[in-house]
């Protein structure tokens, strides 16, 4: 199949989440498996500064917008490893500055038309490189007009007859902007209506693309689940539910090669599920550069994560006081995100000193360095996508303990009457009390039962995580939306 990626940010050129992961994973096992992937995102200044991206071409492009004709230049380049082609939007009055999310003005606002520009432009490309795809795949709001331009703008066009996936990595997400951002964009007003990108009087990006694309999937069965309910719909539960024929969820696999304690070249020393040893160096390792105390009975708690209300981390919070009493735990935290959040956990490092780190930065390497030297990972999460840290911890041979939601549900197996079984530990409610619950259990297995600890290690270590199945459920999702889209022509 011919399939265009079209998303903000895609590993290794630029990353905030896990979308960047999944979209530069699937896109790698879809190429291996022989489709043709191209994949498209904007030219951000910080991937003029990354070194190994090697430029093939670059030529300009005519964006058709509503009123105006924008030009951008498109800098084409390959996949590292792969045969998946990469082409970047460069239009810096857009994407010079800033962030991936904030506009060089410094602000959300011009989201709204960043993203039109964006999406317009990687329609445009296909026009320009002469290539048609049979599917175009969307990422995240950030991509909502695309299903709307091919339904209408294009409809009559070649390109029309492409079939279109949204993927929602985050219902939370929607991309809310002005009403001018249609005209902007050069989608007709009609579309400005409760069944298309209307919300609130403002244009919810991500609705209108979950109304105009043929097929929707989300990253985990789970939440696919979870998304039709108004807990956690977030004011688009009625648009999934109405959907919800063409609504499926498909697990994110991990890059196993990226993640392989075997030959992962950031850690102190490798190891296997066959020899575990090396993993005692690489906690050493990061107790060091934790400076945390070297107690070898202490059973290490790592989070790396977006500090965000999402994440479940404030019923963590609640309860340090009770559990550095009560075990004898150590805590190392890597993250960035609400300020409040951050200032909290820099608190408690302060109170309780060689017992808990906290590291407020971004850092892959130190990333990979804790995922190997934890003994367990925790993940209270309100609500969780798919969540990837908790997949690579078991590759890692550390234990999950995490809330019962969407893709930890579907990613770690559990055994609550004997935990030995499975491969972490889980809670039900969004509740400090039961967060406390299992976090003194996860340690008094860690201690008294080490044993059965060692078996949930290596049960997280024999677990397949690779893209491999995933994609193969991505390409019959293809495939029914090909046949989906072809029907809307006959
Ligand atoms: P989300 O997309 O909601 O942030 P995921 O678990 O799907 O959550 O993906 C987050 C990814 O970002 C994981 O690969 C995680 O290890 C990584 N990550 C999060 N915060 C940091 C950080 N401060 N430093 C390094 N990696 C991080």
């Amino acid at each position: 199949m011919k399939i265009l990626m079209v998303a903000p940010e895609v590993v290794p050129f630029v990353k905030v989440g896990g979308l960047a992961d999944a979209v530069g994973s699937l896109s790698k096992a879809l190429a291996s498996r022989g489709h043709d992937i191209r994949v498209v995102l904007p030219k951000y200044k910080s991937i003029s500064d990354f070194k190994d991206i090697h430029f093939i071409d670059k030529y300009l492009l005519k964006i058709q917008l509503g009123k105006e004709v924008a030009v951008a230049s498109i800098w084409e380049s390959s996949f590292p490893g792969s045969t998946a082609k990469v082409y970047f939007i460069e239009y810096n009055m857009f994407f010079g500055d800033g962030s991936v999310y904030c506009g060089p003005s410094g602000s959300e606002k011009d989201n709204g038309y960043r993203f039109a520009l964006f999406s317009r432009a990687a329609l445009d490309l296909c026009g320009q490189i002469n290539w048609l795809p049979d599917i175009i795949h969307c990422h995240d709001w950030t991509t909502g007009l695309i299903p709307a331009y091919l339904n209408t703008n294009d409809f009559s066009k070649p390109l029309g007859r492409a079939a279109s996936i949204m993927t929602i990595h985050n219902l939370q997400h929607q991309g809310y902007c002005d009403k001018e951002v249609l005209d902007y964009a050069g989608i007709i007003q009609t579309l400005f209506r409760q069944d298309g990108f209307e919300s609130f009087g403002q244009v919810n990006l991500l609705k209108g693309g979950l109304y105009h694309t043929t097929k929707i999937n989300t990253v985990s069965p789970s939440y696919a689940k979870e998304i039709r309910g108004e807990a956690l719909g977030c004011g688009l539960n009625l648009v999934t539910e109405f959907r919800s024929s063409d609504l499926f969820g498909i697990i994110n696999g991990i890059d196993v090669e990226e993640w392989n304690p075997e030959n992962d070249t950031y850690i102190a020393s490798n190891f296997s599920e066959k020899d575990l040893s090396g993993k005692q160096n690489c906690k050493n390792e990061i107790l060091s550069i934790c400076d945390l105390d070297n107690n070898k009975d202490a059973p290490l708690f790592i989070i790396i994560s977006r500090l965000y209300e999402q994440k479940g981390l404030d019923l963590f919070l609640n309860i340090i006081d009770g559990l550095m009493n009560e075990s004898n735990m150590q805590i190392a935290i890597l993250g960035t995100g609400e300020a409040e959040i951050e200032e909290e956990f820099v608190h408690f490092s302060k109170r309780y000193p060689k017992r808990f780190s906290t590291q407020l930065k971004f850092d892959n390497v130190l990333a990979h360095k804790m995922i190997a030297g934890g003994d367990f990972i925790l993940m209270p999460s309100r609500f969780e996508p798919c969540g990837l840290s908790q997949m690579y911890a078991m590759r890692y041979g550390t234990v999950p303990v995490v809330r019962r939601t969407g893709g930890l549900i579907d990613s770690v197996s559990v055994f609550s009457n004997d935990w030995s079984k499975g491969c972490g530990f889980n809670f039900e409610n969004v509740d400090s009390n039961e967060l406390f619950a299992i976090i003194l259990e996860a340690c008094a297995y860690y201690s008294k039962q080490n044993f059965k600890y060692k078996k949930m290690q290596i049960n997280g270590m024999q677990e397949d995580f690779s893209w491999l199945n995933s994609a193969k459920k991505y390409e019959s999702l293809y495939a029914s939306a090909i046949d989906a889209r072809r029907n809307a022509f006959l």
